[in-house]
This record gives C-alpha cells, structure tokens and sequence, in this order.
C-alpha cells in the first residue's frame, strides 16, 4: 500500500530533502505551502510536479485541518517555524505563534481529523542554549537563550504532552545545527559559502561577520532528514538527540571555506558588532548515541570537510550562473 504524508515547510531546506526522501520512497507527497505574492521554489523546483500542494498556515488552524482532510495522511511532518535565532528578538510574537503555538495548532489538527498519523516535531538543539552539560543528551535539562529557543521549548512538551495525554504516535527530534547548499542565506554557515565565492569571483571584497569563537555541531541536512523519517517508523514513539557529536567554530569553518578556493580567510572576514546575539549560545554539541543504537543511524555520512566544501563549491555555481545570467541580460539590453 502507497503510504502518504504530509509536510510543513517545504519550501525550507529540511522540507525538500525530505520530500526527494519520500518521493524517492514511493510516497504519496502532499505540502502545506503559505500563499506568497511569487512562488519560493528555489529548493523544491526539481520535484515540484510530484507533490500536490495544500495552501495553509500554521497560524490558520482551520487550513491545517482542512490539509490534514485532504491529505488523510499516515505520517505528518512539522517542520514549519520562523526558524531564524536573530529574528526572533526583532520578531518575538510572530515567532512565539508560529514556532510555539503553531505546533499546538498542528496537533490540534491530528488529533481532530487524524489522530493515528505519525506525527514529527522538528524541535532544536537551541532548547539546551546556555548548555548545563556537555555533550547534550535527550534527558539534559533546557535553558534558551532566545525568542526561538523559548518557543521550541513550547513545541516540544506540547508533543510530548500530546503523546501522554492522547496516546499519539508523536515525536520530537532534538536536531543540532544541519546545514547544505538549500540553507538559508542569513545562517552563519550558507552566508560563509555564499561570501567565499562572491569574494573569488570580484564580486565583494569582504564578509561582516559576528562572534567567530561561537561552536558548532554542524551535521549535513540531508543526511538528517533520514532520521526524521526513522523515528515514524519505531514501534514505539520517541524522542532523539540527532548530532554528529563533534563541534567546530564558526572561525573553523571560515578557514576551511576560504582555504578550499585558495584564500585566507583573515584577509576578507571583518568582525562587526551588529551580528553578535543579545544573548548567545556558546557551545553545541550532541551525543547521538541513543539514534545510533535505536534507530541504526550513522552520524558521520558526511564529514564537518566534506559539508563545508560541497556547501563552497555549489555557491561557485550558483554566483556563476548568476553573474552569467546578469551579463546576458546586460548584453541584450
Ligand atoms: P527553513 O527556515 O529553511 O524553513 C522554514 C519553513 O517554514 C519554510 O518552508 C517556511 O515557508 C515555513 N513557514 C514559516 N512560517 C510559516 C507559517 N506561518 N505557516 C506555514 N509555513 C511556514 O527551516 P529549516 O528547513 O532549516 O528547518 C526546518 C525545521 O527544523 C524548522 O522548524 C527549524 O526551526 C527546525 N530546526 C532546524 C535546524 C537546522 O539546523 N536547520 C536545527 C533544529 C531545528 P516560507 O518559505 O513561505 O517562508
Ligand atoms: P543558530 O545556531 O541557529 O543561531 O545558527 P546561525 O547559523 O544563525 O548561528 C550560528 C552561530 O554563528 C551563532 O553562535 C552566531 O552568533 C554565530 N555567528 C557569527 N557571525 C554570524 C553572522 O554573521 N550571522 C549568523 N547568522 N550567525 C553568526
């Protein structure tokens, strides 16, 4: 029989590899996608005809219930968030209700039209923020530090809460920072490989950048998207820390960005106040021992190098095909 799911925030990194995940699966791939005046397709254009969109929002609990109507799905995956940390004090109600309450919205919704689907919260190693232990373990006790950390908190004791109170098949997955050339442009990492090659092909001369001594457990989204879908399919519904157990600095990842087009990144990376945190998050680190016993996941499929250099070398494509798409416009003009 043709499983189906349902996803939120398709649009978003984590959301199209999960979808090229189930699809590539057999699923059934249905997507709940918020109106915008133009379409975001720039991570899900090579899989767009394969899914059937549903329009909703998290904050518009009548649309999730009418998407988890259409759907009628086994599994449903909650990845939908104002997902960004430094938005989230510019931002703080808006976060609170997509990012907490949203999550209410969208167990409201199972629970109401299918409460026997699977159900996936995409909850964040942000939870643990000022960390009281290291490395961070599912039972380590949360602190955020942020608007966003504070609102992921909500969503993951509504999940839990959920599990408890309804017998629901919910999960919550702990995800420490996963990143690919589909990240956002604003997070650290993605704005690094973004710069790196703007900077080798002319196109700007340097890279403003916050506190460079803040670490890291950087794991590759697509290999963590893997994880999302394991957890459904326990017999039993669970909560999992998912890292790859090793940090690095955000200074690391610079010399290693640079590094692979030849350069040295002291040259280019200016310190600026304006992108440190009001309050920060130091350290990261996972112990994905619990995923890798339970649900047989290897944690180091792509090395912290390996993420960091295919992240540069899709760039260099991307700002290429850009400049090249701008100088034909150019010419033609
Ligand atoms: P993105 O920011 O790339 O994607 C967020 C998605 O949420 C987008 O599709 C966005 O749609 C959608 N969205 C935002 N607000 C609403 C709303 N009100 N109603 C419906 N959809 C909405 O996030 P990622 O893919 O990186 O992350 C996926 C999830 O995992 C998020 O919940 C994030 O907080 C969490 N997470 C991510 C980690 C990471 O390192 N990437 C680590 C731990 C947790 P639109 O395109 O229209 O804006
Ligand atoms: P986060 O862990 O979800 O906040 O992911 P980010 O990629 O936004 O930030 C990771 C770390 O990089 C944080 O400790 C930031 O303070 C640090 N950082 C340093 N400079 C920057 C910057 O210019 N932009 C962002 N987004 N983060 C920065």
């Amino acid at each position: 029989m043709i499983k189906s799911a349902l996803i939120t925030g398709i649009t978003g990194q984590d959301g199209s590899y999960l979808a090229d995940l189930l699809l590539e699966k057999g699923y059934k791939v249905y997507a709940l996608r918020r109106r915008t005046s133009v379409p975001i397709m720039e991570n899900i254009q090579h899989i767009e005809n394969e899914i059937e969109f549903i329009e909703g929002d998290l904050l518009d609990l009548s649309s999730l219930i009418n998407a988890l109507k259409i759907s009628n799905p086994d599994e449903v995956y909650n990845l939908a968030a104002q997902s960004f940390v430094g938005t989230s004090w510019d931002q703080p109600i808006l976060t609170g209700q997509v990012t907490a309450l949203g999550v209410a919205n969208m167990l409201e919704a199972v629970r109401i039209v299918k409460p026997d689907a699977r159900f996936y919260q995409a909850s964040s190693s942000e939870m643990f923020g000022k960390v009281v232990e290291t490395p961070q373990v599912e039972t380590t006790p949360f602190y955020p530090r942020s608007p966003y950390g504070v609102a992921k908190v909500y969503g993951h004791w509504m999940t839990v809460n959920y599990r408890e109170s309804f017998n629901m098949f919910a999960c919550s997955g702990i995800l420490f920072n996963h990143e690919s050339p589909r990240r956002g442009i604003e997070f650290v990492t993605r704005k690094i490989t973004n710069a790196v090659a703007r900077i080798k092909l002319g196109l700007q001369n340097e890279l403003r950048l916050g506190n460079l001594d803040a670490l890291r457990d950087w794991g590759f989204a697509k290999d963590y998207v893997e994880c999302m879908w394991l957890m459904l399919q326990q017999e039993k519904p669970d909560d999992y820390v998912i890292a790859t157990g090793e940090m690095h600095s955000v200074r690391e990842f610079c010399e290693i960005a640079f590094g692979h087009v030849g350069l040295d990144y002291k040259n280019y990376v200016v310190t600026d106040p304006k992108f440190f945190r009001a309050a920060e998050v130091d350290l990261l680190l996972g112990d994905p021992a619990k995923a890798i016993s339970t649900l047989g996941w290897n944690p180091q499929k792509t090395t912290f190098k390996e993420l960091v250099q295919l992240m540069v070398d899709e760039d260099m494509k991307k700002v290429k095909q850009q400049s090249n798409n701008i100088m034909s416009v150019g010419s033609r003009a």
